[in-house]
């Protein structure tokens, strides 16, 4: 970590000719339970891990932004009059869609001045690690700090989401930039996504020699995106055919009625999305009454739900849940929209090297590509290192 802040210090003095005036960081998120219930009003369990995006800011006498990335090689340059959606594009519409976003809560964007800020970062991009979002909370803490604006990290996660939302383009909801501001060491954040409520649920990893595996299969399908709007309408039209706002106010008590009112197919979506809030709500009072230990169980039920209710596990997801599971993980399941992307396991510290060697023979005696798996760390959220 001191590696990347130093990196992203002498970077920005070699790019722009000064000492930034400060360095913040944020991290990216894994989701341990409550999936596909962000957009449902429901509840979800992220938590921070170790790996975070850190920005070098700057600001001096000038009218323009200028941001700099290890990840990309160009300088991107634009005048600060024209930081909207209509003039952002690429990788940079991610740092700099902030400094928009923020104006809805106060900043006076004809009034700053100019701008400077250089990325690094170790979370991977694309991974399901939510690196786009650890860039955009890790300048909206920077700017909230050096405009002064005063915000609390809840407006600071909204401002996250709008950038994705109206600059970037992507429909996300409020969970991933809300645990990177929110979260703290060894914990979870327990959201809840209708009222935005949220609570610190420690996870006492650490006491129970524990780790969380991380299988990220690199599989990407092209009908991801297809994919993931696809259920979305499946649960606005349980929801409406049910009489709810949405699915968040229905309770396995009205599983009876959904099976005689919607089609096989919807029915199996709310059904995922009814037990799935459920299953968050009961790895919270399993964490609080017994520990870690406790929500293998739970994890497992999540993954199943997920694969033959939800249908948006592939192959390799399934391949690997299955495989830690049978080399001794407390638990395992996809994690993500789905189609690809990661699954998580909850193991013993001990097992870590074994399970990833199991995986790595399984995944090479069905000829599938071997996955990357590394273990991450509940961490803390978005804070100023220097
Ligand atoms: P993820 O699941 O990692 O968030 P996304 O597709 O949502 O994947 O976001 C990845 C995009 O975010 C990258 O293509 C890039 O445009 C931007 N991004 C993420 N990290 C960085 C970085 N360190 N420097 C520059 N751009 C980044
Ligand atoms: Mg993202």
């Amino acid at each position: 970590m001191a590696d990347i802040r130093d990196e992203a210090a002498s970077a920005f003095e070699d790019v722009f000719g000064y000492t930034p005036n400060g360095i913040w960081s944020a991290p990216g998120r894994v989701n341990l339970i409550g999936e596909h219930t962000d957009y449902n009003d429901g509840f979800v369990l992220p938590f921070a891990i170790d790996r975070r995006t850190v920005v070098a800011v700057g600001t001096r006498d000038a009218s323009v932004a200028r941001v700099g990335s290890s990840y990309a090689d160009e300088l991107v340059e634009i005048p600060l009059a024209d930081l909207n959606p209509e003039h952002l594009t690429g990788w940079s519409a991610y740092p700099l869609g902030v400094a928009w976003a923020l104006a809805q809560f106060g900043a006076d964007l004809a009034a700053v001045p100019g701008l400077d800020i250089f990325v690094v970062s170790d979370v991977p991009v694309g991974a399901g690690l939510s690196s786009s979002h650890a860039l955009e909370c890790a300048v909206a803490l920077a700017l909230n700090d050096l405009w002064q604006l005063g915000l609390d990290r809840q407006t600071l996660a909204r401002v996250s989401q709008i950038t994705e939302n109206q600059v970037v383009g992507a429909p996300t909801g409020i969970m991933d930039q809300s645990a990177s501001l929110l979260s703290e060491k060894d914990c979870a954040l327990f959201l809840d996504c209708r009222s935005l409520d949220y609570r610190i649920i420690p996870l006492g990893l650490e006491a129970a020699d524990l780790a969380v595996l991380i299988i990220d299969t690199g599989v990407k399908h092209e009908h991801a995106n297809g994919g993931y709007a696809e259920r979305r309408a499946s649960c606005e039209l349980g929801a409406k055919l049910m009489g709810v706002s949405s699915l968040r106010d229905l309770t396995a008590h009205d599983l009876p009625r959904a099976r005689e009112v919607l089609d096989d197919v919807t029915f199996r979506r709310v059904r995922h999305v009814i037990t799935e809030n459920q299953r968050v709500l009961d790895t919270v009072a399993a964490l609080e009454s017994d520990g870690p230990r406790a929500i293998g169980e739970l994890l497992d039920a999540s993954h199943r739900s997920m694969r033959d209710d939800f249908e948006i596990s592939v192959r390799e997801l399934d391949l690997a849940v299955e495989t830690a599971i049978e080399n001794g993980a407390i638990g395992a399941r996809m994690t993500g929209g789905g189609f690809g992307g990661s699954a998580l396991a909850l193991v013993a510290r001990e097992d870590v090297s074994r399970i990833q060697v199991a995986i790595d023979g399984a995944f090479a005696e069905h000829a599938l590509g071997i996955p990357d798996t590394f273990v991450v760390v509940p961490s803390k959220g978005a804070a100023r290192d220097r």
